[in-house]
């Protein structure tokens, strides 16, 4: 469906003034969490409708991930990433095999985006990434789903793969932020973001949880459709996303409320650079920076038409990888164990 700037305004203009529970939000007034408020006041000033405004310019010759490919999306046009300006989605349901300070007792909100302008060619999600498995879904629907999830207990939202449709996350998060949603928003990215996209996002993400894939940008070019830039944006992003957010610490309930998470894949042969990556964040990151350091690379999708990754991880790679980051001195790993 094609979306003008006009149509954005008749849509939006209309419901979020018209998000009934609003009144019932700040009536919750003095017992609100940190994350809470500052989302609830954003709501309240308009920020968060004005952020969603500038993100959905973004994409009228779009820019919104370092692909910056300008696809007229707001003309109906799709863009490298397979998305159009018509929110797809293709799941969303409590998820409990996240990160452990995530998941609590009733599981990670998950809501899975169909496409990904990264495109590995090893993507577990190839299904909904590269072939778009998924049901157009409107922004209010996204808004129902993220109301729906806290009401079945889950801990925070969890937006995967959410770069491309950034204005209609926000959106969204607006019109349930004004029907009393109160948790977290965790953005659940291959961490190659560029900065102009991250900075509309300042005070509305609560937990960053980025990947950090390689640390070459030939490899990256090699295995993510010629992303040769990977490292260099992930980087700048990762400082971005640190400075947004902080370090991230368990809070007494055992869950992670707001900071920076990183995920590293190791992968088979050396093609994530792991030392590398290691390094770099020891040396420009706090040492108690969250790593999870991932162990279970399996050759999906297109993989096994690529020697060096169409093979899992030996022990060795991985045990040498959990020494390097001992070794770096970061203090905050959590080592998922090798899968049988
Ligand atoms: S988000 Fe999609 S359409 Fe926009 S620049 Fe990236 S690949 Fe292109």
């Amino acid at each position: 469906m094609k979306r003008t700037r006009r149509r954005f305004l008749q849509e939006f203009g209309s419901l979020i003034v018209v998000s009934a529970g609003a009144g019932m939000a700040e009536a919750a007034g003095g017992d609100e969490r940190p994350a809470r408020r500052s989302h609830l006041k954003m709501h309240r000033d308009g920020e968060l409708r004005e952020r969603g405004r500038k993100l959905w310019d973004m994409m009228e010759e779009c820019e919104l991930c370092p692909r910056m490919c300008g696809a007229k999306r707001l003309e109906g046009e799709r863009g490298f990433c397979g998305a159009s300006a018509q929110l797809e989605i293709s799941s969303y349901h409590p998820h409990f095999g996240e990160e452990r300070p995530l998941v609590g007792r009733g599981g990670s909100g998950t809501i899975f985006l169909t496409h990904c302008g990264l495109r590995c060619v090893f993507c577990i999600n190839w299904d909904i990434s590269h072939r778009g498995d998924g049901a157009e879904r409107e922004i209010e629907d996204m808004a129902a789903m993220m109301i729906e999830l806290e009401g079945m207990g889950c801990a925070n939202i969890n937006v995967v793969t959410p770069t491309h449709y950034a204005p209609h996350i926000v959106l969204a998060l607006d019109i349930a932020i004004g029907r009393g949603l109160d948790l977290p928003l965790v953005w659940n990215t291959c961490g190659w973001e560029r900065l102009e996209t991250l900075r509309l996002l300042d005070g509305i993400v609560d937990i960053y949880l980025p990947d950090f894939k390689y640390s070459s940008g030939e490899m990256a070019a090699k295995y993510s459709a010629g992303a040769r830039d990977y490292p260099k944006v992930a980087q700048k992003a990762l400082l971005e996303m640190q400075r947004q957010v902080g370090t991230a610490y368990t809070a007494p309930d055992g869950l992670v409320h707001r900071g920076l998470m990183i995920r590293h894949l190791v992968m088979p042969n050396g093609v994530s650079g792991t030392g590398k990556v290691i390094h770099w964040i020891a040396k420009n990151l706090p040492r108690d920076t969250y790593l999870n350091l991932m162990s279970q690379y399996t050759p999906a999708y297109m993989a096994s038409r690529y020697p060096d990754i169409s093979r899992r991880l030996t022990r060795e790679e991985f045990e040498e990888a959990v020494e390097l980051a001992r070794r770096a001195g970061l203090i905050n790993l959590d080592i998922q164990p090798m899968p049988r």
